[in-house]
């Protein structure tokens, strides 16, 4: 057999490929002010993919040319400094590099068994967290795709765990209810349509869940088939920490799974000032904190833990006579695998490990810190004209506000103008029914003439 017949042919080293693919790696990884891009025609597109995947090989450098010429630019870059929209990503050097170790190495974080090393590792970044929230010795966990999915796989075991104890009590095991805000993030929303459970939303006065609203919102409400609360540690929309310790207390006193949201806002904690409003996080059964978010890891990487997680591993390990060799081993040991809605998964959480350790916990409390700082910044900005005004003080990096006599449309136009003059991306939201401007902080090297530049547009 020729060589270039081979079926191996896919698995064989070439160098030619290596520095293809590196040459672009490098050049990206070389960028101070990563540009917002973005834009792109799709027919353009479209005919420069045309015919490409046949049954031929095709040189990697003229795929790599199409890639970077027709594709690359179409992809927002959340990770520039100047993205303000939705909430923004920052990846440090080190992770998206060490994100390509795992790659090369093809490092999968499913048991001990098979990635004892990998599983290690990512235990230590989960235990960095969650020394940082306060949580017990106790805790496990695991680092799912998204913060959807750690919310999905936790309230499926607050409902298990729940029906448990129900089932032993001769309680019913459906039609189970779950107290959320009304800010709650629609993954929330979605996860309890997908575990077919029923919402209690507590109306709240300023958009943080209070020990107050929740007082007047469980008033007069049956709530003998609740089994969770779930606050939010940094509202996707404005950045709000409900009181936890009220929504701690309200479980306790209850007997309900209490969940935190944490996937935009609980790197928060990382900042001095703003500790304090943490309070209570520590008393969790779940959290979710997402590393692609404020830990400034690559996509797409959630952190979920568990203050018991033998109550996980009860409801989501997985039972196939394939995969008893897995669970033959010390049972003190929890297998990532067995702890979420997943089988087999990329060790994920290891690019957040080695940023951690090259980088030194001061670094992401700085960065964290400089994304506080900006918000506080834009606001002071924006409450220093007369036809702009600030919806709500900042708790963490979102800034909510009002341009006075602004239509949705002027606020479109302004996120158009501003995007396709590449100065930022902005995106505009709704708060109580208005259209507002929002803008989300996260990338620590955000400069103030940036930011004066995107208040400027708002004339
Ligand atoms: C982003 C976000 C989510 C969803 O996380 P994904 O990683 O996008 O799945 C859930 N809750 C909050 C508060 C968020 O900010």
């Amino acid at each position: 057999m020729t060589p270039n017949l081979r079926p191996d042919r896919m698995h064989t080293p070439d160098q030619a490929l290596v520095d293809v693919v590196l040459a672009y790696v490098t050049e990206r990884l070389s960028i101070q002010e990563t540009p917002i891009d973005g834009f792109g025609d799709r027919e353009e597109m479209r005919k420069a993919l045309e015919g490409l995947i046949g049954a031929e090989p095709k040189d990697p450098a003229e795929v790599m040319g199409i890639y970077e010429k027709y594709l690359s630019e179409t992809v927002l870059s959340a990770d520039s400094p100047r993205f303000f929209g939705f909430i923004p990503a920052a990846p440090t050097k080190a992770s998206l590099l060490f994100d390509m170790v795992v790659s090369a190495a093809s490092l999968q974080g499913c048991s001990w068994l098979e990635a004892a090393g990998a599983v290690m590792a990512e235990n230590q970044a989960l235990r960095t967290m969650a020394d940082i929230a306060g949580m017990p010795q106790s805790i496990g966990g695991t680092f799912v795709s998204g913060g959807s999915a750690g919310n999905l796989s936790a309230l499926v075991v607050a409902r298990d765990t729940a029906r448990a104890s129900r089932a032993a009590n001769g309680l019913p095991l459906y039609q189970l209810q779950v107290v959320v805000s009304d800010q709650a993030h629609s993954s929330i929303e979605n996860a309890l349509n997908i575990v077919d459970m029923g919402a209690i939303v507590i109306p709240t006065l300023d958009g943080c869940m209070t020990r107050e609203d929740l007082k007047r919102g469980l008033a007069n409400q049956d709530l003998s088939n609740v089994v969770a609360i779930v606050a939010t540690a940094g509202t996707t929309n404005a950045g709000i920490i409900d009181e936890l310790d009220a929504a701690a207390d309200t479980a306790e006193s209850h007997g309900w799974w209490f969940h935190v949201d944490g996937a935009y806002g609980g790197a928060g904690m990382l900042d001095p000032e703003k500790r304090a409003l943490y309070t209570g996080i520590e008393r969790v059964d779940s959290l979710v904190m997402d590393p692609h978010k404020w830990w400034f890891a690559p996509f797409d990487s959630a952190a979920l833990l568990y203050a018991d997680p033998h109550l996980a591993k009860a409801v989501h390990t997985q039972d196939a006579s394939y995969l008893d060799v897995i669970h033959a081993g010390d049972l003190t040991e929890f297998n990532p695998s067995d702890l979420a809605f997943h089988l087999t998964r990329r060790a994920r959480g290891m690019a957040l490990w080695f940023s951690l350790a090259v980088n030194g916990l001061d670094a992401y409390r700085d960065a964290v810190v400089a994304g506080n700082t900006m918000a506080r910044y834009a606001a002071d900005q924006i409450k220093a004209h007369p036809d702009r005004e600030l919806i709500r003080e900042p708790d963490l990096s979102v800034v909510l506000f009002r341009r006075t006599g602004w239509t949705a449309q002027d606020y479109d136009k302004w996120a158009t103008d501003l995007l396709s003059q590449q100065v930022a991306f902005v995106t505009s939201s709704t708060w109580r029914g208005e259209t507002v401007g929002r803008l989300a902080f996260l990338h620590p090297g955000t400069t103030t003439a940036m930011v004066d530049e995107v208040i400027a547009a708002l004339n």
